[in-house]
């Protein structure tokens, strides 16, 4: 029997309603240009929540640069609310530069693009389609600004793709004193390398100025194999193509292998490609064997075994990218390539012995190396494997059976996800740190930005 990638999750199985799986927006300020006080906010999962004495949504660099000196502390930054660890949340300010928006300068000559900094990134790869060009990279979701994205590192993948905020080659940042600095490889260096991944810890980011690449197609692939074939090539598959990644489905010894590279081919979308389907299929799946995973083994094993390729083609962006509309909460840790696949082989074998019910597929990605001060891949290339779990469920569970491992594989944790460390963790995990935190201080003595949260991670 030959299945097709979505009869094979599906399971023949019951129709997709029946998971009741279905989002809703977060991350948002309920009132766009708000002055106001006490609106509630919570991320995109729902997970975090605060009440802030005040949001300020200036309209213009300007006012926000004249207005700093006097929110109310403690101020923090917020893009569009999709990280799950605790950077956001106060009870001071809530500072959202989402009317700081727009593609402000494109230099032909050099190929470098100038966006505001509350630009949310499928807005600036629009923008870019104008002009022909292309971000570098893009994340599995493009709904974050751009400020936000950069601030905690956030990445695609590929072995010769850096992160994000690795092709940022000028930055802008209001102080908690309303001050502006522009920074760059050549103009206030250390705050350049600091600003590149700050957690919005140095002040409120409002341009950025990015490499592009030529507007190209891409060819997306997907296939299931068994996870110990898969875990066994990686260095050698993902450096076959411009992007690879696979994600393993828990308690089924099966893979989902995804291939991205460039073609000159028609754009051509798969009909049969729905994500959010795919993740209600998987709920089922657990759902009915969860109290017998040799037989959700066998049963995964026997339908996904060989179901032939799904392919489409379409611009860059479009293929890279998603909606998530199924809600979970996440953690991911960024660990050195010799040690991924090890890594990896321990969290499933551990969640598996542990017992732990979850239906969300691990992800595994890699990212070249850079050199910015926090960013999880200063010192060179990483893979990041990543944990989810249904926005319903408890996370802890199985963040407490994985995070030991992640730890003693030396994983540095994506800094917009759960994690437990704190500052002496970071200390020896960040060969920067201490002239990160030099910057930090200079910039905001008076921890006008620093929530306890924020306190707990510098060690203040
Ligand atoms: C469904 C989903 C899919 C995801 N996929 C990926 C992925 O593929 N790869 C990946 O690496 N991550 C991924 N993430 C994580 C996400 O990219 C990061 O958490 C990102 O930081 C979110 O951007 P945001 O605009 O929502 O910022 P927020 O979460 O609102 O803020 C993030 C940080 O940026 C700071 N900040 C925001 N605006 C500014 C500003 N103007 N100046 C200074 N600091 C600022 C905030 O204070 C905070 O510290 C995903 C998250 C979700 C929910």
């Amino acid at each position: 029997m030959r299945l097709t990638r979505r009869e094979a999750l599906a399971l023949g199985a019951v129709s997709a309603a029946a998971a009741g799986l279905t989002g809703t927006a977060r991350g948002l300020i309920r009132e766009a240009d708000a002055q106001t006080r006490d609106i509630a906010w919570s991320n995109w999962s729902g997970y975090l929540s605060a009440t802030p004495a005040r949001v300020f949504a200036p309209a213009s660099v300007d006012e926000l640069a004249g207005s700093m000196a006097q929110l109310p502390a403690p101020i923090r930054p917020v893009g569009a609310g999709h990280s799950f660890s605790a950077l956001v949340p106060t009870d001071g300010t809530l500072l959202s530069i989402d009317r700081i928006a727009g593609l402000d300068h494109f230099d032909e000559m050099t190929g470098t693009v100038r966006f505001k900094a509350g630009t949310r990134l499928f807005h600036a790869a629009q923008a870019l389609e104008d002009e022909n060009r292309a971000l570098p990279i893009m994340p599995d979701i493009n709904k974050q600004t751009f400020a936000g994205a950069i601030s905690t590192a956030t990445h695609g993948t590929g072995i010769d793709l850096m992160a994000l905020h690795g092709f940022v080659t000028g930055l802008t940042l209001a102080t908690p004193s309303g001050e502006l600095i522009r920074c760059s490889e050549t103009e206030n260096s250390d705050i350049f390398k600091a600003a590149q991944v700050s957690l919005g810890s140095l002040g409120i980011l409002t341009e950025i100025e990015s490499q592009t690449r030529p507007l190209h197609r891409l060819r997306k692939s997907q296939w299931f194999e068994p996870i110990e074939d898969v875990i066994a090539n990686a260095p050698e598959l993902a450096r076959e193509h411009r992007h690879w990644e696979f994600y393993y489905l828990p308690y089924t010894g099966m893979a989902l292998v995804i291939t991205n590279d460039e073609t000159e081919a028609p754009v051509w979308r798969d009909p049969d490609r729905d994500d959010n389907k795919d993740m209600a299929d998987l709920r089922m799946l657990e759902s009915l064997t969860w109290w017998a995973p040799p037989l959700r083994r066998f049963l995964s094993r026997r339908l996904m075994t060989g179901t032939g390729a799904a392919s489409e083609v379409d611009t860059y962006w479009r293929v890279l990218s998603s909606e998530r509309a199924v809600r979970f909460n996440e953690m991911e840790y960024h660990v050195p390539v010799d040690a991924a696949q090890q890594c990896l082989r321990e969290v499933v074998s551990a969640v598996e012995r542990a017992g732990v019910r979850v239906f969300f597929p691990f992800e595994f990605r890699y990212i070249k190396g850079d050199d910015a001060w926090l960013s999880p891949f200063e010192g060179g290339e990483r893979c990041s494997i990543a944990i989810h779990r249904y926005f319903e469920e408890d996370p802890k569970p199985i963040q407490d059976v994985v995070e030991p491992i992640f730890r003693r594989h030396d994983g540095r944790p994506h800094w917009g996800k759960m994690n437990t460390l704190g500052a002496a963790d970071f200390a020896s995990l960040y060969p920067h740190w201490q002239d990160f935190l030099d910057v930090r201080e200079a910039l905001d003595p008076e921890g006008r930005l620093l929530t306890p949260y924020m306190r707990s991670l510098f060690g203040l």
